[in-house]
């Protein structure tokens, strides 16, 4: 079982440049079982990117999906109308949610379409749709047990538990805890979860305060429950729209003291279940380990390097993509990169937090390509991707938010 993140931020979506690590998107994951069955939970705007992903996958062949919906909240159905797939015919997509009484899933799921909301209903769209309520009783897709639990949240909401391909996945969010009834429920779903999903939109503090009655929970709560239930990976989602990547990082951190195997949810997060052969998946593939550790940044950098003659040379480029050991970056296709670089760039605050900050390094390069016009007032230049080596006396600083993401 392949669990993908598309959206996972809570409330509302926040395109911010600040959140930009984590994800701006509200909830949607995406979960293929080993038999290619595929499972979309949640609807909000991270749908629209799962859905231009589908279509490059499927091509013309048709789309078969199983939609779960854990409540009917905008964060949660706001991606439906720019889910590209539904627009085609011969797809088809099945809907499937817990309803309380006198809900209608066809009316919730289509009702945010109807004029004067959005400029075309829901009959433009080719795709066939069908709607399941599930009732209280597990079901069988495929081979996967699917099982729901009620949470503590207003309007109602629902977990889901997917037992597949040898393991077990809990999709748990929009819940607030102190309710003993939904809390039991709840813990006896997670129980021995390999991987388990749960809103931690709030502190600890705030949940004690203002926040309390919102239907939310915390990471606290979270590492109690991956106690409790012998949880082997938590990972906290539902991030609060002003809770930026650098607080972000605070709250995981926290929460790894209270239990190790946590990690804040990021949108293209991905995890392979069981989890021997989640190690091997990523070990197997550069792809996934670079899309794990880097991050875009656009930035102008400053390299210099030794001409024919020795004499130092200059020019400006821009970042492209950056981790902790190694950069992806534009340049002048005049600049020589065969041998070590000096690189220079300037942090702005709004990605340390603590004014601009100037770092010096050395560019080992593995690899580059041509790329005409990537560069403004510039004829010819080349992406190089390099290793980042500390220059001087400096470190790579580590310790720097944004330069020790892990999603794993
Ligand atoms: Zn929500
Ligand atoms: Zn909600």
């Amino acid at each position: 079982m392949k669990i993908r993140f598309w959206g996972v931020r809570g409330s509302t979506p926040t395109p911010e440049h600040r959140n930009s690590r984590y994800g701006g998107n509200t909830p949607c994951l995406e979960v293929r079982l080993a038999n290619g069955t595929l499972i979309v939970l949640d609807c909000g705007s991270g749908l629209r990117a799962l859905g231009k992903s589908l279509l490059r996958e499927f091509g013309e062949h048709p789309i078969h999906g199983y939609v779960f919906m854990t409540h009917f909240h905008w964060d949660h159905i706001q991606g439906i109308p720019f889910f590209l797939p539904f627009y085609r015919k011969g797809n088809v997509l099945l809907f499937h949610s817990v309803l309380r009484k006198g809900l209608e899933l066809k009316g919730a799921v289509e009702g945010q379409m109807v004029n004067p909301y959005f400029p075309v209903d829901m009959t433009a769209m080719g795709a066939a749709r069908h709607f399941f309520d599930l009732g209280e009783h597990p079901i069988n897709l495929n081979g996967a047990i699917i099982n729901s639990a009620p949470l503590n949240h207003p309007q109602e909401c629902v977990a889901y538990r997917i037992e597949a391909d040898g393991a077990v996945f809990v999709f748990a969010t929009d819940t607030e805890p102190g309710s003993p009834f939904h809390d039991r429920s709840l813990r006896d779903l997670a129980q021995g979860a390999d991987v388990l999903v749960y809103d931690a939109q709030y502190t600890p503090e705030q949940l004690l305060g203002d926040r309390k009655g919102w239907g939310h929970s915390s990471w606290l709560e979270g590492t109690r429950i991956a106690h409790e239930c012998g949880v082997k990976q938590l990972v906290l989602f539902h991030h609060d729209p002003d809770n930026d990547d650098a607080f972000m990082d605070g709250l995981v951190e926290k929460a790894r003291q209270e239990f190790p195997q946590v990690t804040g949810a990021a949108e293209g997060m991905e995890f392979v279940l069981p989890r021997g052969e989640m190690a091997q998946a990523k070990l197997a593939t550069g792809h996934d380990r670079r899309r794990e550790h880097r991050y875009r940044l656009e930035l102008p950098v400053r390299v210099a390097w030794r001409g024919p003659d020795g004499r130092k040379l200059e020019a400006q480029g821009l970042t492209q993509d950056v981790s902790r050991s190694g950069i992806y970056f534009i340049v002048p296709a005049e600049v020589r990169t065969d041998l070590p670089v000096e690189l220079d760039v300037i942090l702005p605050d709004e990605i340390t937090h603590r004014g601009d900050t100037a770092l010096e390094f050395i560019a080992q390069r593995v690899r580059q390509e041509l790329v005409n016009g990537a560069l403004s007032n510039h004829g010819p230049s080349v992406a190089v991707a390099a290793h980042l080596m500390a220059r001087g006396n400096e470190s790579v600083p580590q310790e720097a938010n944004w330069f020790s993401k892990s999603v794993n």
